[in-house]
């Protein structure tokens, strides 16, 4: 697995251009100059491409994320350090290291056997061992580790699913991209009391479905 000089001038060169989209976080943008992204992608032919900001295939029909969108919704976690996080949505794990680079404590939920089998592998070859990861239902989120300062949704869902309000403290943000058409609405959920919740609706993204129990395909 190389990681180059020259992808590392890409990568301060991606993120430029996350930075030129809006994003302000140094933390972010850092995050993204340091994370060597073409080694998530598992098509090599695609390697050449990683540090465009745009999503690319990643198998088992799923997406890594465009950088901005990931930059987009870390930004929203406000996160603190040693913040626990559940990232619904493993995938390519992209999203899990810039969480890590930002030193939050990372729980993850993959419903595909094969993402979760390559990612969990990948992320400790590359240096991310600290993330929990597990096969399972985002829907459900993980009770078991609950509650959780912040909860980050990396998929389009229908509707906000009830048990992750529940998982979350008072006090936390849960982020999550609602919508069942192509397009969905980022909506950033502040949970105010422990039946009370803000909500701030910030614009239109494009996400791959947050899909029902685990995957077979
Ligand atoms: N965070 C990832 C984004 C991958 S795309 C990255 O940075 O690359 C969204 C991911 O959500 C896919 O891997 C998909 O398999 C997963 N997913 C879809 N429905 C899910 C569910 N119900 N529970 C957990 N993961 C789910």
């Amino acid at each position: 697995m190389l990681d180059t000089y020259r992808h590392k001038g890409l990568r301060k060169q991606l993120a430029e251009v996350v930075a030129q989209k809006g994003i302000r976080d140094l933390a972010v943008l850092s995050a993204i100059e340091t994370i060597p992204r073409h080694l998530l992608i598992p098509d090599n032919a695609l390697h050449k491409f990683a540090y465009q900001d745009k999503p690319f295939p990643i198998g088992s029909g799923q997406t890594i994320s465009q950088p901005y969108t990931v930059a987009f919704q870390t930004e929203l976690l406000e996160l603190k350090e040693r913040d626990k996080v559940l990232e619904i949505g493993t995938g390519s794990g992209y999203q899990t290291a810039v969480l890590l680079e930002l030193g939050a404590k990372v729980f993850s939920i993959e419903r595909q056997r094969a993402l979760f089998d390559r990612t969990k592998v990948l992320l400790p070859q590359l240096g991310y061992t600290s993330a929990k990861l597990f096969f399972g239902d985002g829907y459900k989120g993980l009770p078991a580790f609950a509650p959780f300062d912040k909860i980050i949704v990396t998929a389009g869902a229908p509707y906000v699913p009830e048990d992750l309000l529940k998982q979350l403290k008072v006090g936390g943000i849960l982020v999550i991209p609602v919508g069942e058409g192509d397009t969905q609405q980022m909506k950033r959920i502040f949970k105010v009391g422990e039946q009370q919740f803000e909500v701030e609706e910030l614009g239109d993204f494009r996400f791959v479905p947050l899909l029902k129990d685990k995957g077979r395909d």
